[in-house]
């Protein structure tokens, strides 16, 4: 029940589409095209490009070790500022709009502050609020209110692509636009690679995987979102002109897509560490000495590989954590040196993982030994490997990064001619 006869359309617009207020402008255009064409609609907008990083910087000047209620208060000011500028850009020519904070709307959240999950959004009060006048909801995206604690709760980096997705589901809008600075997803990040191909549908699962990869073009939750709740979402350019708009990548059920490549899209994440113990006893029990207190810290540990060794006594463990935990992992690792019983500890930061992504590779087989031959012609060392049904992964060093995602891209046959 929409509580209005017209059609909801949700769109969001990310930091470099709302960089300046005369890009704001140019966003209130694409916003007059689809109220014109009989849409109610509600706005997701992200806060200016930069803006973001600028915020959390000042928050570690302030402290390194800042409490992150304060420092969701600090970064969610961002979308704030941007949410009221566009609502005067659409006031300003000559449509009605209002702002909306996400304790307005209102979006509850879980209380992991900095990180928080979407737990529920009540879309009454925006649905009445078309259902009177038309009125269009400009919504600060990437934020949401705690109900335990009443205050600001964020929702992580890329946040406001979730904050559209769970919008869109909520108001049961037709479907959600994502605008982004290019216009749709492409086979890999086009700015690395020129020959990168823009594709028009991308299955669920699929774009699932690319995200969680290093595609930073959407969030994972939102792509989670929209699986589980059937949301037609498109990602699309605000670089568009608004009055000869283009209709970019729709993300959809596998079922919606004819024709299948194995591989459709190549990833690859610079936020990866890699840690080795060398000489761990071969002895049941080990691996859990280490990886137990790593989950108990929360910290996510992705690629694990250990070696058979050859006398039974000892082997190397190597596995991967996020840059971002790189440091609380080493020093638990450390701390327990004893316990875990290793020789040896080496690590590093400047590695990469590299992933090709396919739902054609649930049929084929062989596809990821083709990559690590081509890799090895080009003189690059594969460090782990992981696979899955619908994926797999290579971790190198970090500077052959972009040659690796083009010899992948050229291998499954990706590039444009
Ligand atoms: P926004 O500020 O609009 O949220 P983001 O910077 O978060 O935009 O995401 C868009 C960027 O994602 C693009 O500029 C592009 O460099 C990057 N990207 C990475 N992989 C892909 C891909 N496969 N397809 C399209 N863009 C990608
Ligand atoms: N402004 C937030 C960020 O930069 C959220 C977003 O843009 O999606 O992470
Ligand atoms: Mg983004």
């Amino acid at each position: 029940m929409s509580g209005s006869p017209r059609p909801v359309l949700v769109m969001k617009f990310g930091g470099t589409s709302v960089a300046t207020v005369e890009r704001i402008k140019n966003v209130a255009q694409h916003v007059k095209r689809e109220y014109d064409a009989g849409y109610d609609v509600a706005v997701v907008v992200s806060a200016m490009s930069g803006k973001t990083n600028e915020l959390v910087a000042w928050c570690k000047e302030a402290s390194e070790l800042y409490d992150q209620r304060e420092y969701d208060t600090v970064v969610a000011s961002g979308e704030q500022v941007t949410s009221g500028l566009l609502a005067i850009a659409l006031q300003a020519i000559g449509l009605p709009a209002r702002s909306w904070q996400g304790w307005q709307i209102p979006l509850h959240t879980d209380s992991a502050h900095g990180s928080a999950r979407i737990a529920d959004i009540d879309g009454k009060n925006v649905l009445a609020s078309f259902a009177k006048d038309r009125t269009i909801a400009v919504c600060a995206g990437f934020q949401g209110v705690n109900p335990e604690t009443g205050r600001i709760a964020t929702l992580g980096r890329g946040g406001s692509d979730t904050s559209a997705v769970a919008l869109a589901a909520a108001l049961k809008a037709e479907r959600c636009d994502i605008y982004t600075d290019v216009d749709g997803v492409y086979t890999t990040d086009p700015r690395i690679v020129p020959k990168a191909q823009k594709l028009d549908k991308v299955a669920f699962e699929e774009m699932l995987e690319m995200a969680s990869l290093g595609a930073k073009v959407l969030q994972v939750r939102s792509v989670e979102l929209a699986m589980v709740h059937n949301v037609r979402t498109f990602v699309r350019s605000s670089f568009d002109n608004p009055a000869s708009p283009t209709p970019g990548t729709l993300i959809c059920a596998e079922e919606e897509i004819m024709e299948q490549p194995v591989i459709t899209g190549i990833a690859y994440s610079k936020d990866e560490a890699q840690i080795t113990l060398r000489e761990v006893a071969d002895k049941p029990g080990v691996a859990a000495s280490v990886f137990a207190p790593l989950a108990e810290a929360s910290i996510v540990v992705d690629m694990i590989v250990q070696n058979i060794s050859a006398d039974g006594k000892q082997t190397d463990i190597t596995f991967t954590v996020p840059s971002a935990d790189y440091a609380r992992a080493l020093a638990l690792i450390e701390g327990r040196k004893a316990a875990i019983g290793y020789k040896l500890l080496q690590s590093a930061k400047d590695v990469a993982k590299i992933s090709a992504i396919g739902v054609g590779m649930r049929s084929h087989a062989g596809v990821a030994a083709k990559a690590f031959q081509a890799l090895a012609d080009r003189g690059i060392n594969i460090l782990a490997i992981t696979t899955s049904e619908i994926k797999f992964s290579v971790l190198i060093d970090a500077a052959y990064t972009e040659l690796a995602v083009r010899t992948l891209h050229s291998l499954y046959g990706l590039d444009a001619q």
